[in-house]
């Protein structure tokens, strides 16, 4: 297994929409347990593979590091699909690995119900509520190349234009390895 780097704000493949997998093969599944590795590594409880430089709409999430959350099993998700939202909607303040230390209040529905296909290709429906719907509309709105900052207002948006900035510049630092939009990589201070 090898812990990967994590690409970051604004990057180009962070923008695009992912390619659904036709079949998986054994180097698709090494790449899921890299992402798996990855996640816990920088401490995330999602990863969507375009934050890892991949096009595949694939991600893996794992919340049971979350307080009240340890009995929520990891999910690998291949090819998601959200086909229900409800009405409710509530605020939870998000993070981000391709957005290091940058965390704002998101409003989002409170439960989901999405389609996907897990790691043994078995066809899988799950209905979501609270912090594991959250997680999954984070990791699968990257798959669409939105980051959690797109759906923030106008005025918040601007707001954070310079922290934004920071980020795409290489000048904010980070616990992982990242990749900056001009492709250069900067080591996590960890490994320095
Ligand atoms: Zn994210």
């Amino acid at each position: 297994m090898s812990i990967l780097p994590i690409y970051v704000y604004d990057h180009a493949i962070l923008k695009k929409k992912a390619v659904k997998i036709e079949h998986i093969d054994d180097s698709i599944l090494q790449f899921i347990e890299d992402m798996k590795q990855t996640m816990h590594e920088a401490e995330g409880i999602g990863l969507a593979a375009n934050q890892v430089g991949s096009p595949l709409a694939l991600t893996v999430i794992d919340i049971s590091p979350v307080e009240g959350y340890e009995q929520v099993k990891p999910l690998v998700m291949i090819n998601p699909e959200i086909t229900y939202y409800s009405d409710e909607e509530t605020d939870y303040e998000e993070g981000c690995l391709s957005l290091p230390h940058l965390r704002e209040l998101v409003l989002r529905p409170e439960a989901i119900q999405v389609q996907f296909y897990n790691e043994q290709i078995q066809p899988q429906t799950i209905e979501a509520d609270g912090l594991l719907a959250r997680v999954m509309q984070h990791e699968i709105d990257h798959l669409n190349g939105i980051y959690f900052t797109d759906r923030l207002s106008q005025l918040k948006r601007t707001l954070l234009q310079s922290k934004l900035r920071r980020i795409s510049k290489g000048e904010t630092t980070a616990d992982y390895t990242i990749v900056l939009p001009d492709g250069s990589t900067i080591q996590s201070e960890n490994d320095q």
